[in-house]
């Protein structure tokens, strides 16, 4: 209860707060993460299905993976989404950074999302470079067989997110840059600090002056540059958070 008020105090007193997520945010609307308990990684190996070189080696591979994720991806946003996109209507949250590629933020009423990994929403012909919507593959999907581009035959088609070896799109990740650098504080939710350059923001934050709070179900590698610590569900930590705001307000 402690923490909660701190975080709430810091966040009632910021004009400019950004938050970052992680696939933790998710795990209450039932999309797996890929570390800690229960993460994907225990059963998939990363280099091989969630890399470009892995993709290209192997596409079959990586729509069974895919696969396994699809069904859960389209799901909805939990009451951590929510809370985070209130603090945006009252004018506190200014930005909402993300590693997430399931676009949950949206659909619960985020408005500026930066996409640091781009989403699931198109898919592209790597070879010519023809867009697509799942609903184009849904028949293939049905029958069990990987999606293969109308246009040129092509067996690369592939979800417009960043996998392991991809460069981040760099206009996202210029914004998401300068949006840590001029916050007044920084929200970390739901994730591990591990994949770079994205869990470097939190860094340039902190060094930026800002005030910094984390919530995650477990302890991470960069907790000395918080503030305030919550170990805990984001979808029970942040609605609590939110009302301990307004009664600030
Ligand atoms: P991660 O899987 O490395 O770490 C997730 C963290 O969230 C863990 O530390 C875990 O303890 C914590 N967590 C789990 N449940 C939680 C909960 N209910 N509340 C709060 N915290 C909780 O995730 P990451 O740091 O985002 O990095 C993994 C990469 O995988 C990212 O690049 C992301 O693009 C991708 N990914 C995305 C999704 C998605 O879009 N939902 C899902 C899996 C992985
Ligand atoms: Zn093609």
């Amino acid at each position: 209860m402690e923490e909660i008020k701190k975080a709430a105090e810091i966040i009632a007193k910021s004009k400019h707060v950004v938050v970052f997520t992680g696939a933790g945010i998710s795990a209450e609307s039932g999309i797996p993460t890929f570390r800690g308990e229960d993460g994907l990684w225990r059963r998939y190996d990363p280099e091989e299905v969630a890399s470009i070189q892995g993709f290209k080696r192997n596409p079959k591979a990586f729509w069974e993976f895919s696969m396994e994720m699809k069904d859960k991806l389209f799901a909805d946003p939990n009451p951590a989404h929510y809370a985070i996109a209130e603090l945006e209507r009252m004018g506190i949250v200014k930005a909402v950074i993300t590693q997430n590629i399931d676009m949950l933020h949206q659909k619960s009423g985020s408005r500026r999302v930066l996409e640091l990994h781009g989403s699931m929403e198109k898919l592209d012909c790597l070879d010519c470079h023809e867009t697509y919507d799942w609903d184009d593959f849904a028949e293939d999907f049905n029958r069990g067989e990987i999606p293969r581009c109308r246009k040129c035959g092509s067996w690369y088609i592939k979800p417009r997110v960043v996998l392991f070896g991809e460069p981040l799109p760099q206009r996202v990740l210029f914004e998401a840059m300068e949006e840590s650098k001029k916050c007044d504080a920084f929200i970390v939710v739901g994730s591990s600090l591990v994949v770079y350059p994205a869990a470097e923001l939190p860094y340039m934050a902190k060094s930026s002056g800002a005030k910094m709070i984390i919530i995650n179900a477990e302890p991470t590698v960069a907790d000395s540059i918080f503030d305030v610590r919550i170990i805990g569900k984001a979808g029970e930590i942040l609605p609590r958070i939110v009302d301990e705001v307004k009664k600030m307000r």
